[in-house]
């Protein structure tokens, strides 16, 4: 559930707003985990949405009475909100944040906090796109998207090992990686390194590896049909390479364009390439079906691991 702050006007997931007391909820609230901790105080500021849902959820607010009018609470925001950045950007880059495991544990949310608060006051600047790496970037985040410190010579090893087939589908892979980026450690064992395609690899990199591995262990009817595709349009493509130089080598022997012989072999040919082109096209559907499949149960996941709706 996100909610709208009362200081910084910025809706951002609930948990922004959680009073937790040895990790129990006792209550929301009006103002969010950056502004508090910026040093804005809670009483200060009323927030009639947060105070039903407290209600609803049976526990307590903490903000000012309800009884203030709106015009106070407007006056108290404008002194906060300084910041010359997009709200949506800034949003994004709040609930980017919270899903990004890699992100979060470089950089603490403490910090993220204490960085987000100076770009709402506006006392940092910067022209944020609304791309999550670049804007982490901009506001002096450098992360290590990479932490994979392997020299070439144990990458080659790695694929080797696994005879350049990626773990996942089946298919050709050379992408050497980490089981689990969220525990990437020192660890370059041959246990705790594996092999993907850059599909699976750039699928994986979007969601928890632990999400990833049981989704796709339940894809092995699909990944089968992924690697006859593979092979299947690779065999093809080189048979239409092959019958296409042929017909190049002798229409330059026979040095005429029209000729019986030459024009039944295009016409095989285009034929040939109609069939490969069908191909390709019920292999693209696989695969971005394939894709949808890890993308929405990814956002189901999200959804129904947010456990209390508060
Ligand atoms: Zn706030
Ligand atoms: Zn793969």
């Amino acid at each position: 559930m996100r909610l709208r702050c009362a200081s910084c006007e910025l809706r951002m997931d609930s948990r922004y707003f959680h009073v937790d007391e040895k990790n129990n909820l006792t209550g929301l609230s009006s103002i969010c985990a950056i502004c508090k901790q910026g040093g804005v105080a809670e009483q200060d500021y009323s927030n009639p949405i947060i105070f039903d849902v407290s209600k609803i959820a049976g526990c307590e607010f903490f903000g000012k009475n309800m009884k203030n009018n709106q015009k106070e609470v407007a006056e108290a925001n404008k002194v906060i909100f300084a910041s010359k950045c997009p709200t949506k950007y800034l949003e994004n880059l709040i609930s980017s944040y919270d899903t990004n495991e890699l992100v979060q544990t470089q950089i603490s949310q403490e910090i993220f906090n204490q960085k987000m608060f100076m770009l709402i006051t506006g006392e940092s600047f910067a022209k944020l796109t609304g791309d999550f790496k670049k804007d982490l970037e901009l506001i002096g985040f450098h992360i290590n998207y990479d932490l994979n410190d392997l020299d070439f010579i144990s990458r080659e090893m790695v694929r080797r090992e696994f005879n350049h087939v990626c773990q996942y589908c089946g298919r050709e892979g050379n992408s050497v990686d980490h089981m689990n980026p969220v525990s990437l450690s020192a660890d370059n064992s041959i246990g705790n390194l594996t092999l993907s395609c850059a599909e699976c690899n750039e699928i994986k990199g979007n969601m928890p590896y632990n999400l990833f591995k049981s989704l796709n262990d339940k894809l092995t009817t699909i990944n089968a049909q992924l690697v006859e595709y593979e092979q299947l349009t690779k065999a093809m493509q080189a048979e239409f390479t092959k019958r296409r130089n042929l017909l190049i080598v002798k229409t330059h022997l026979k040095n005429v364009v029209n000729d019986p012989e030459l024009n039944a072999i295009r016409k095989e040919n285009k034929k040939f390439q109609d069939a490969l082109d069908s191909l390709n096209s019920d292999y693209l559907d696989l695969r971005n079906t394939r894709r949808k499949y890890f993308e929405s149960n990814f956002k189901l996941d999200k959804l129904t691991n947010r456990e209390s709706l508060i």
